[in-house]
């Protein structure tokens, strides 16, 4: 298969990450025959100091005449934040993609293998069998995008802000959700706060509809405040998730800590055409960048996302997550994933990779 992936490494640990997951493409490409072509472009403070702009139009037709974009991280040390190079840098770049694309749906996946659940702030006995959660959040509906009022009513100080959705958005994104559930364990639990918001009424009515026409999915409801206990509880318990914009902002959060390193989360985005987007969910970690410490693993698995989603290769997409797993099995860990166990060997970033790849 032939496939042009925009690549935007970005700042800090972004560009050496980014080598780690084109180098287990190159892998994958040379093991299943594929010819993958990378179209890289600038973007975050790495474009301000060519362009001036944080997402310069250059980058961004780059990302049109590509399959999907794999993206690094921005930003630059929050103690920076007032120089114009990193000031807004995040918001210019991801959100204005997200914009430019109209990126309607998230997903991020959360991962805990059974080896390093010693990291998680979760007892040992909830996570005996590991975890494997997706998330998926709509991500242009809800009380983001409506009216938001700040000012005074009644000779007092007053604010509202007004949630919406309308079955289109909650239909997109259900299917999308249904149909990744198909290929996993078979298992959605949509989650909502239908007990008090018109938004999750529709919402619920939408996605049970959407549910009957994938019997083989076993689906059922929940109410946000009873998710967002049950995560701790019992996470095992959990699959596929499917949420609006705000709840799964908020769930998507609590789920990035259980893993026990920001640097094993991938992410997703997409829009209604199936366009994707891929990148880890932390950020450019800049105090780390340049030293050969980060954890590649959430650019790898986004790459590995980009494969399964946008190219419909699961089975190269699988021989990735295998290989890291088998790596992790074998004691090879990053300096965030160490905890000083006897058998550990801890590897630089592009060691780690050399593992990886030599299990493709
Ligand atoms: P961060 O995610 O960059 O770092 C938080 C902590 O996690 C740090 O201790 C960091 O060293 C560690 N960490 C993150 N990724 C890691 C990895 N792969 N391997 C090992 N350790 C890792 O968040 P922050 O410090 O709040 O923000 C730093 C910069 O990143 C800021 O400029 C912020 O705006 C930006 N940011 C960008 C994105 C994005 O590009 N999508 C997302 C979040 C933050």
């Amino acid at each position: 298969m032939k496939k042009k992936i925009a690549v935007l490494a970005g700042d800090g640990i972004g560009p050496e990450v980014m080598q780690s997951a084109i180098a287990v493409l190159d892998a994958v490409s040379d093991k299943f025959g594929h010819d993958f072509s990378y179209a890289k472009a600038l973007v975050g403070g790495a474009a301000y100091d060519k362009h001036q702009e944080h997402l310069p139009q250059d980058t961004l037709d780059v990302c049109r005449q590509s399959d999907a974009v794999l993206f690094g991280s921005v930003g630059g040390p929050v103690a920076e934040y007032a120089n114009l190079k990193w000031k807004n840098c995040e918001t210019n770049s991801i959100l204005a993609l997200r914009k430019a694309f109209n990126f309607n749906i998230n997903l991020r996946k959360t991962t805990i293998y059974p080896e390093l659940i010693e990291l998680s702030p979760l007892k040992n006995s909830q996570l005996s069998t590991g975890l494997d959660i997706v998330i998926f959040r709509e991500l242009l509906g809800d009380i983001y995008f409506g009216e938001h009022y700040l000012g005074e009513k009644n000779g007092l100080r007053y604010a509202s802000d007004v949630a919406q959705y309308d079955e289109l958005q909650i239909k997109s994104i259900a299917h999308y959700a249904f149909r990744t559930a198909q290929t996993r364990r078979k298992k959605l639990i949509s989650v909502d706060k239908a007990n008090v918001l018109a938004t999750s009424k529709l919402w619920r009515q939408v996605v049970s509809e959407v549910a009957d026409e994938y019997p083989d999915v076993a689906y059922s409801d929940m109410l946000v405040d009873n998710c967002a206990m049950q995560l701790i509880k019992n996470p095992a318990g959990f699959d596929v998730i499917l949420t609006a914009n705000l709840f799964g902002d908020i769930l998507s959060d609590e789920l990035s800590v259980l893993s026990g390193s920001i640097g094993m989360m991938p992410s997703a985005s997409f829009n209604v055409d199936g366009f994707g987007l891929y990148e880890p969910a932390g950020g450019s970690a800049p105090e780390i960048a340049g030293q050969n410490i980060a954890n590649p693993i959430a650019q790898i698995l986004s790459a590995a996302m980009m494969l399964a989603y946008s190219f419909d290769l699961q089975v190269e997409a699988n021989a990735i997550e295998h290989s890291i797993r088998q790596v992790i099995i074998q004691g090879y860990r990053t300096a965030d994933l160490a905890t000083k166990a006897k058998n550990e060997i801890v590897l630089g970033t592009r060691e780690f990779t050399n593992k990886i790849i030599e299990n493709i």
